[in-house]
């Protein structure tokens, strides 16, 4: 696993270090958490939706840093967002993670793409991200990924 450094780049990095949103956020209506036990990777999405609009979203959870600085990134994302626009930059987001296609648009989600190349490391970037979209469909289950 020496390539790993490889995931390891500048943006990941940035937003391990100083995460965006991170912390409970007291206005949520919607909340939905996530798990990733081969990790132990956790993550709790907080949404304020208003109306279909995202108007804030943070995060907070412990785990790897590609998990952290996944979700970190993904609240910078989702921010301001239409439930429908969030599902498609998930989508966007998977693909990368899945295929290392990087996107046309020059866009920070691309620092990601390194993490098709560690399978189970998928889990680790797509954790925040489907605790999100859980939120948004109001579904408070908790996510495991396994
Ligand atoms: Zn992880």
């Amino acid at each position: 696993m020496s390539d790993l450094t490889d995931l390891y780049q500048q943006v990941i990095l940035d937003h391990n270090r100083r995460p965006r949103n991170r912390g409970k956020l007291p206005t949520a209506n919607r909340v939905a958490r996530g798990e990733n036990p081969t990790c132990g990777d956790q993550c709790s999405v907080y949404l304020r939706m208003e109306g279909d609009r995202i108007a804030e979203i943070s995060f907070d959870g412990s785990g790897c840093a590609i998990s952290q600085a996944s979700a970190s990134l993904m609240t910078t994302q989702l921010k301001g967002k239409t439930a429908a626009e969030a599902e498609e930059l998930f989508k966007g987001f998977h693909h990368i993670v899945t295929t290392g296609e990087e996107p046309e648009e020059i866009s920070d989600i691309a620092a990601f793409a390194g993490v098709h190349a560690f399978p189970a490391r998928i889990k680790c970037a797509t954790l925040g991200w489907h605790a999100a979209l859980n939120a948004l469909h109001g579904d408070t289950a908790p996510v495991h990924t396994e």
